[in-house]
């Protein structure tokens, strides 16, 4: 019997054991429930609060135009800009309609058409990373492409991306889009671009050279026969190696009549030439003061010959022989209005320049300038003169 009660008083004991256990077990899941819970709820908590900011901070895009300043609302991932305000800012013309926002500066000309991903640049289609919105007195368009499709800006993103300044000032809305040519002129393409400082020398009435120019005579190479006339003429290599790519592709196209028939010309051959023609006026008859006052209308002095550089050549074909202004009639002149530019070369006195380049109409007279500049002014059709006083400082 005492045993019997023993064992039953073991059995109690164990068991008032086995519920404390349980109970102090159930508490301490309890309690790490509930400190799981909390966790969760701050952690969500923390998470909705750093939504918040973010759509705070990413929800408007400030944009200082210089000094001014315009609040945009984001409404995409993709940054924008506002090509009325930049219009403004830029002093570009604008023609905006409900669907259609056309800019314009210095000849060059970006449209836009609401909702569409197109850009037109001087007529080429351009696809940006998104579409154009024309809204509210905005046309919202990606901030990216402006790098791909205009000259001058200066464009600072600050850490956040939220802050944009813009700075300096459109000068064209053009850029090179797929550039190509006839032929393979890989070798040439070093001098085509060359940022040689002697391929931008302005020589013209105002700006004259004298006996011994240029330093370098060594610079000066011979054309190769088949480009020239039968006499040698000599070009500086850089502009020499950028013909023979314009002969080539141009020759490709079936223009292979045509040929240099005058480019480097010295000091002294400048001053015979000059005189030659003064002269010949005189015996026909024409006072020295006036024969001298009519071939200075056409003919540089010496020194003021761009020819003396050694960066233009006057073309012509096997038909017409001299240089005039039949060779503005040819096909292969309305080739070269289209393409010269990609070869570094301008038509260096345009007929509506005259009185800015001080020289008659030259449709023959073609100058090496560097395919940087060509480009701009084929973009733009500034002359020589006027790309210096505009951009001359780029
Ligand atoms: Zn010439």
């Amino acid at each position: 019997m005492e045993q019997k009660r023993k064992i039953s008083l073991y059995k109690k004991i164990r068991r008032d054991f086995h519920v404390r256990v349980e109970e102090s077990e159930k508490k301490h899941r309890n309690k790490i429930i509930a400190l799981a819970l909390i966790t969760l709820l701050l952690a969500s908590a923390l998470l909705f609060c750093a939504a918040l900011l973010e759509k705070s901070t990413k929800g408007q895009y400030v944009y200082y135009y210089g000094d001014v300043e315009q609040k945009i609302k984001a409404e995409s991932e993709t940054h924008v800009v506002d090509f009325i305000a930049l219009a403004d800012f830029c002093s570009m013309t604008k023609e905006v309609s409900i669907n259609n926002a056309s800019f314009e500066i210095n000849n060059t000309k970006a449209s836009f058409t609401n909702g569409s991903d197109i850009v037109k640049i001087n007529g080429i289609s351009i696809k940006m990373p998104s579409a154009a919105a024309i809204k509210n007195g905005y046309c919202l368009v990606p901030l990216s492409i402006l790098e791909r499709i205009s000259h001058g800006l200066n464009i600072v993103t600050d850490k956040n991306e939220t802050t944009i300044q813009i700075e300096g000032k459109i000068f064209m809305i053009a850029k090179d889009f797929e550039v190509s040519y006839e032929t393979d002129v890989t070798e040439y393409l070093e001098y085509i671009h060359s940022k040689d400082e002697y391929i931008y020398t302005l020589v013209n009435k105002q700006n004259p050279v004298d006996r011994t120019f240029p330093e370098d005579q060594d610079a000066l190479i011979e054309i190769p026969e088949e480009y020239r006339k039968s006499d040698v003429i000599y070009l500086h290599y850089i502009a020499e190696k950028a013909l023979e790519a314009m002969m080539q592709d141009m020759f490709a196209c079936g223009y292979n009549d045509t040929y240099v028939t005058s480019a480097y010309r010295r000091y002294d051959k400048q001053q015979q030439i000059f005189d030659k023609y003064v002269n010949d006026l005189v015996n026909q008859g024409m006072s020295y003061n006036d024969a001298y006052a009519e071939v200075l209308k056409d003919t540089a002095l010496p020194g003021q010959s761009e020819h003396q550089t050694g960066l233009c050549v006057d073309l012509t074909t096997k038909t017409i022989v001299t240089v005039d202004n039949r060779f503005a009639d040819t096909e292969v002149f309305a080739w070269l209005q289209d393409n010269a530019w990609k070869y570094g070369f301008v038509l260096r006195y345009p007929e509506d320049k005259v009185n800015i380049t001080g020289y008659s109409y030259e449709s023959w007279h073609y100058r090496f300038v560097g395919y940087d500049i060509a480009k701009i002014m084929h973009q733009t059709g500034l002359c020589y003169e006027e790309y210096l006083e505009n951009f001359g400082d780029n």
